[in-house]
Formats: C-alpha cells, structure tokens, sequence
C-alpha cells in the first residue's frame, strides 16, 4: 500500500472536492454563509443630504459676521424631525429646527450644532460662523447607486448583513451547507445512553464528529453504530448516500474486521486508500461513490480528529464556497524537547500562550492516538515536518490553531 504525505493526500482529495450548488436565503439566515452573488446598490445610501447633528438647516451666507456680540437671527419656519421633510423651502433669514437622520431642507446648505445657537420663540440666535456644508451627511457618501456592496465568495458577517438590509435585500443566493452523514464502526461501540457492558465503549467518535461537522458550518447526519460485519456497513454506506459527503471513523487498518475499504470500493468508489505519513493518523481511505466524497477516517479517536482536521475541514469549506480552506497556523517557541522520527509529519497536541517575546507552545503530555483528553487540552497542534527529527526546547515550530477562543482575552486591552 502506497505511503504518501499529508500534503499529497490534502492535494488529492481537494481536487476530487466540487463547490455544492446555491440556495436563497433570508438574511437573518445568512451569517457565516459564503455569498454566490455580486450585489451593487440599487439607490444611494444615504438616500437624500441629511442632518449629522440635531440644530439648525441654516444657509451659510446668513452666517458671514456671526459673534457673540453680533449674532445672526433668523427666524424658525418649523421642526423637521427624523423621518419627515420640510413642507417648503427656506429662503434668506429663515431656518427649520433639524434633527439628526432628517433630510436637509431645499434652500439650507449648512447645519448648526444646537450647542452653539439661542432660541427664543420663532427666532434663533447663533453666535458664531461655521463652514459651508457642516454637519450634514451627503446622499450616497455610504454607498452609490450602483456601487459594489458585497462580491460573491465573501464570507458573510453581521456587518454585511446590516448592508445587505440598507439596501433592500431581504434574500441573497449563498452556496449550500454540506450535510454530512457520519458512520460510526465498531462491535465493541454503544451509543452515549446505552448500557456499557464489559468490552464496550462509548461511540465517542460519533459526537466529536458532529460536533467537527458543525464547526465546519456543514449540517452532521449521524448515522450511528455500524457492526463490524460488510452488510452492516453496506446497509449505513447506502444510507449515507443521500448526503453530500460521507465520514465514517474505524474499520480501515488492516485488522481482520476492517471492511471500510471493501464496502467503499463494493458501492463504486473509484478508491483511493493510502497509508499517509502521519501521526497520529496513518490509514485513510478515500473515494468518491457516485459524486459525493467518502472519507474512511482511522478509529482512534484522536486520529479521527486529527485527520478530519487535515483533510475533512479544508474539503468542508471547499464545498461550501469559501476561498480560505485551512486553519490559521502560527509561529511558536516549544518549551519543551519532543521526540519525533524522520519519515513522518507529527500532530504534537499543545497548549498555545502569548507572551511579550511571541507565542510559546506547551505539549499536553502524554500522546497517545486514543487520549481523547490530550485533545480536549489542546489549542493547538504542533507540525513538526517529516524531514525533521525531534523539537528541542527554545526551537521554533508551526502550530495549526484550534482555539474556538483564538484572539481573545481574559484582559481588557484599552
Ligand atoms: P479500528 O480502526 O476500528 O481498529 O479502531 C481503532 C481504535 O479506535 C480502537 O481502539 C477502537 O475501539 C477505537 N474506536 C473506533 N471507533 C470508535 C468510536 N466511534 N468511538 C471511540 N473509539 C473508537
Ligand atoms: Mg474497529
């Protein structure tokens, strides 16, 4: 069996991965989809010159000599509130109370601040000069008719969302979540609420694969516990093919009971099976059974994390329409030796911290490809690369990010 490197495999597998089709959704619907359309202004946003201040429209000219000792007066025609337009134009001498949002009157060119005005009655008193066209927000200054909004390819934020409603779109076209079904194989698998006899586990997989699928921004369908035997992996296999991409997790080593690959192959998948130079990780099968990819991911369940993260998440995001498909990675300082030999890229699970000098990298101990809780503690995952052997402390190593909480701080930074 043909032994290949993770980069390899990653390449492979994405070329196989199509962009699923669109969908129109509700914008309320829309966040943290990726947009299929270009979308320009239909109308200028602003709509029309309005107010930046509550004050006064005033024309500029009337202005010219203002002081305090001199103020300019002009008479108030009326109140022009937010959502309401004058009912006639201003001319010399005369002024409209203006709220912010309102439109400025036809006639004003200039809005006063009310900080610096006096009224009395039906006259107001303003007591200084201001510039020409202060304090009033020029129609189309956010966006121009037929500017561009958001292009296609954009992953879609709250920001855009409140864009997207300024001008009117109630419904835009994104590309579809990939629903995912996952299949679970073992004898010695019960689910969560099932009774754990002697030999018997939980299906941890089953969960942290919903769980991976979802922080993906695709749609899990679990499909449950698999028996060790063909027909019961045809049977889910045939199952899992109303999806658009099947994961199951065990049954791909070369153990007596391991019949992923078989059943894969059996239902037409042009198969690809490797043994990937990784760690841990190692056996992947992969196919693509009438269009929809099928991942074999390994059992243990780190390693089904590890690979899902190295080959599922990038085909995810592929399918969904993003442009960006793999996990942040950052530079660390390792604090501590770590072994490794040549020949395979590690996943070396690590607590991430930044300090003053730059990130540093902690391992979470104890490795083992079946120690769930080295991934629970984990931030991140240390590369260390085929060609190098071991990680001396005070080396510097590439981190592949996981936090959910990346970026984040326990401290206020203002
Ligand atoms: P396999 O590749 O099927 O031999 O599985 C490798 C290891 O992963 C074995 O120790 C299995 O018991 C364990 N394993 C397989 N599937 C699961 C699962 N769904 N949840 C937790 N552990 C699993
Ligand atoms: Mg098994």
């Amino acid at each position: 069996m043909a032994v290949i490197s993770v980069t390899e495999a990653v390449t492979t597998i994405l070329n196989e991965i199509l962009v699923l089709g669109t969908e129109r959704v509700a914008i309320t619907a829309a966040l943290g989809r990726v947009l299929a359309e270009d979308i320009s202004a239909p109308f200028n946003i602003p709509p029309l010159d309005n107010s930046a201040m509550d004050g006064y429209a005033v024309r500029f000219q009337d202005l010219q000599g203002a002081s305090a000792q001199h103020p300019a007066r002009l008479k108030i025609l009326g109140d022009i509130p937010a959502g309401y337009s004058a009912s006639k134009p201003m001319s010399a001498g005369e002024t409209y109370r203006i709220m912010t949002g309102a439109p400025v009157p036809a006639g004003a060119d200039t809005v006063v601040m009310q900080e610096d005005t006096q009224a009395h009655d039906q006259v107001v008193e303003i007591f200084q000069e201001c510039p020409r066209g202060s304090h009033i927000r020029r129609a189309g200054e956010d966006l121009s008719s037929g500017d561009s909004v958001v292009t296609g390819g954009t992953l879609l934020g709250p920001a855009h969302i409140g864009v997207l409603a300024s001008i009117k779109k109630s419904q835009v076209t994104v590309y579809q979540r990939p629903r995912v079904a996952i299949i679970s194989t073992g004898d010695e698998l019960v689910d969560v609420d099932e009774e754990l006899f002697a030999g018997k586990i939980v299906s941890s997989n089953s969960y942290s694969l919903q769980a991976l699928v979802l922080d993906s921004g695709a749609i899990p369908m679990s499909l449950g516990i698999a028996r060790d035997t063909r027909e019961a992996l045809r049977e889910k296999f045939a199952a899992a093919l109303h999806a658009d991409m099947i994961i199951s997790s065990g049954g791909v080593s070369v153990g007596d009971y391991d019949f992923v690959k078989d059943v894969m192959q059996d239902l037409g998948a042009e198969m690809k099976f490797w043994k990937v130079a990784m760690r841990p990780g190692n056996p992947l099968a992969f196919g693509v059974i009438n269009g929809k990819p099928a991942f074999g991911l390994p059992g243990n369940p780190v390693s089904v994390m590890v690979s899902f993260e190295q080959f599922v998440r990038p085909s995810i995001r592929k399918m969904s329409g993003h442009q960006k498909l793999f996990r942040p990675v950052i530079e660390a300082t390792a604090q501590e030796n770590v072994e490794t030999r040549q020949g395979r890229q590690y996943f070396i699970r690590c607590m991430v911290r930044k300090t003053a000098a730059g990130y540093v990298a902690t391992t979470t101990g104890e490795q083992g490809s079946g120690m769930l809780m080295s991934m629970a503690k984990a931030t991140g995952l240390m590369m260390v690369p085929a060609d190098r052997e071991g990680v001396k402390a005070g080396d510097k190593v590439t981190v592949q990010i996981l936090d959910r909480d990346f970026g984040y701080s326990e401290t206020l930074y203002y």
